[in-house]
């Protein structure tokens, strides 16, 4: 059974997202596990940390976290640097406490400081967190990126630098995002671009840190640049490659989620899931 949903709100508490994932037949589901356009939350309160655990149990479905949008681990602002570093752990904290197998985080963006610099100031704040968190199990995957502005990790080779330069690499993981690599200049749309993608990730990375995907067809072109999620199907990325995608051997034991367009009734999600449940062989 392939591990398939989307990103599912925490509104009324973790545990709701569970609900709302079974009410779609979700497999696996992503949650923020705190608001995420502030640096802090309340801590979770024991009863939802029980509740949840014990529909996930119920239900079976994967669940796995997104980190708040705030956080940039390659600032260059004193101030906004510990509160990214301070908010990460929070986090990271959050996830242990659900038993979440990884968070996915964006890498971060180096704000002029240059790539090379970034991609240093990123593996250093990596280090410290998982220092600082040492003996928990919870991951941290980076997120693949669009690559809009100064943000990094638009390029496999920034990630194998990560890899390389991060003290232990078994807690590292990687989430890619379909309308992120795409915009990235990576191009999974042909059959070739396809293929050579995946070698290339598969040569600087290696598919053993692969962790998730993010499903989300594009709104702009091959190497745009730009970060705008659309409908499965419905964007410039088209319904083939989703079907590559969910057919593909190599990933079909990983959890793929839509960060689609949303709306409160959930009925974008359940027509994006239906589109994708159709393409799987
Ligand atoms: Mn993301
Ligand atoms: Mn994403
Ligand atoms: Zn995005």
């Amino acid at each position: 059974m392939r591990l398939l949903g989307a990103h599912m709100s925490i509104a009324g508490g973790v545990d709701k997202a569970i609900d709302r994932g079974m009410l779609l037949g979700c497999n696996a589901i992503q949650i923020f596990v705190k608001n995420n356009n502030q640096w802090f939350g309340k801590p979770l309160p024991d009863e939802d940390i029980k509740s949840f655990s014990a529909k996930r149990k119920d239900s079976g479905i994967l669940v796995f976290g997104h980190t708040g949008y705030l956080i940039n681990l390659a600032s260059i602002n004193p101030d906004n640097y510990e509160k990214s570093l301070r908010s990460m752990r929070e986090e990271l904290e959050k996830s242990e406490a659900l038993k979440l197998p990884f968070i996915v985080l964006h890498p971060g963006s180096h704000g002029g400081q240059g790539e090379e610099e970034g991609i240093k100031r990123v593996a250093q704040s990596l280090n410290q967190l998982l220092k600082d968190t040492a003996g928990y199990k919870v991951k941290i995957a980076l997120e693949t990126t669009a690559g809009q502005g100064t943000g990094l990790g638009y390029k496999f080779e920034h990630f194998k630098q990560w890899f390389e330069l991060v003290s232990s690499p078994e807690r590292l993981g990687v989430c890619v995002d379909t309308c992120h690599i795409y915009a990235a200049g990576y191009d999974i749309k042909s059959k070739t671009g396809y293929k050579t993608t995946w070698d290339g990730f598969d040569k600087l990375i290696g598919f053993k840190y692969l962790l998730a995907f993010h499903l989300n067809d594009s709104k702009n072109i091959l190497g745009s640049r730009v970060d705008r999620h659309e409908h499965i199907g419905q964007g410039t990325l088209g319904e083939q490659v989703f079907k590559r995608l969910l057919n593909d051997k190599n990933f079909d034991h990983l959890p793929m989620v839509l960060e689609t367009p949303k709306d409160p009734e959930m009925n974008m999600d359940i027509m994006n899931l239906e589109l994708l449940r159709r393409l799987i062989h």
